[in-house]
């Protein structure tokens, strides 16, 4: 039997996680649910941060930037007209989630903390060089999102410790998008690439989902392309160190091989979309 806990502070919901040894937060519970279900995950406690205010709403901070609660719905950070620009990847990738039922249940946190190698999300964010803001025994911390997934289903986050929101850095000015290679409309990811393109041509950000254990991002590549964006051989070299840093398995969704070979061609086309937005702009 597991009990469910309702606390309404962070504070509260850290010190019910360190009560009981095995607690496990619950957000929208598509994931954990369902894990739960199928006995994957025994919890005997559920921490909800259901009734926590702190976690709710996506708000603009004084940097310009965005700060999203960890309790934001994905239908939430779909229909937030307020992220455009090099944030509206998100939205994007926000509205690909799954479908209706999931993208109205599951959290921007939860699926963070969830850290599927093949999630929407954390291509998008490491595009907008996001900020993870955490909570644990220990006190507040942050970190970057480029520092969060340490390994297949492993990340930095500390025993205790909970996501509490979602941090975009004042935004750059650049149009950006999000596309996603999937079997059906709505699967997971077979491979999926982030991209914003600076509003000058000059220089862009590039992250790519399902290919390793996190996102990839390669910023000396980008440093090395900028300007050089109407070079099809530079383009082609950049698309190249990112296949190097992939680290792609088979699966259900696709081999690693074609993983890989997916790679350069999103890399190619959402280029060419984002530029030819630019030039219709
Ligand atoms: C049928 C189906 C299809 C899906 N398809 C996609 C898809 O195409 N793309 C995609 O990206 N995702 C997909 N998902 C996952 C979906 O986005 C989930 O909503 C998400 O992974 C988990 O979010 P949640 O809020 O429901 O978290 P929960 O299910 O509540 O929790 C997930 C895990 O994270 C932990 N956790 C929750 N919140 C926090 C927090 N704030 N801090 C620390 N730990 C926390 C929980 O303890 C649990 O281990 C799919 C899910 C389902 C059920």
């Amino acid at each position: 039997m597991t009990e469910v806990l309702s606390p309404e502070t962070v504070e509260d919901a850290v010190a019910l996680l360190a009560e009981h040894e095995e607690a496990m937060p619950l957000s929208g519970g598509a994931t954990l649910i369902a894990m739960r279900n199928a006995s994957l995950v025994e919890p005997t406690h559920l921490v909800s941060l259901d009734r926590i205010a702190a976690l709710r709403g996506i708000t603009r901070t004084e940097e310009g930037g965005f700060r999203i609660g960890a309790m934001t719905r994905h239908c939430e950070t779909a229909a937030c007209a307020d992220l455009t620009g090099s944030f509206y990847v998100l939205r994007r990738a926000a509205g690909m989630i799954a479908n209706r039922v999931v993208r109205n249940m599951g959290t921007m946190g939860g699926s963070v903390a969830n850290a599927d190698p093949a999630a929407d999300y954390l291509p998008a964010l490491a595009c907008c060089d996001a900020v993870l803001d955490i909570a644990g025994p220990e006190g507040r911390r942050q970190l970057s999102i480029l520092d969060y997934v340490e390994d297949w289903y492993e990340t930095a986050l500390e025993e205790g410790e909970i996501i509490t929101a979602i941090t975009l850095p004042a935004p750059v000015e650049a149009s950006s998008t999000y596309r996603k290679i999937a079997r059906v409309s709505g699967d997971y990811a077979t491979a999926s690439c982030a991209m914003s393109l600076d509003a000058d041509g000059q220089g862009l950000r590039v992250a790519i989902g399902a290919c390793g254990p996190g996102p990839l991002r390669d910023r000396d590549g980008e440093a090395a392309l900028r300007g050089k964006l109407d070079d099809p051989a530079a383009v082609a070299e950049f698309a190249g160190r990112l296949v190097a840093l992939a680290d792609p398995v088979d699966d259900v969704r696709g081999s690693a091989e074609y993983r890989l070979r997916l790679i350069p061609r999103l890399v190619t086309s959402v280029l060419s979309e984002l530029t030819q937005q630019k030039e219709m702009a």
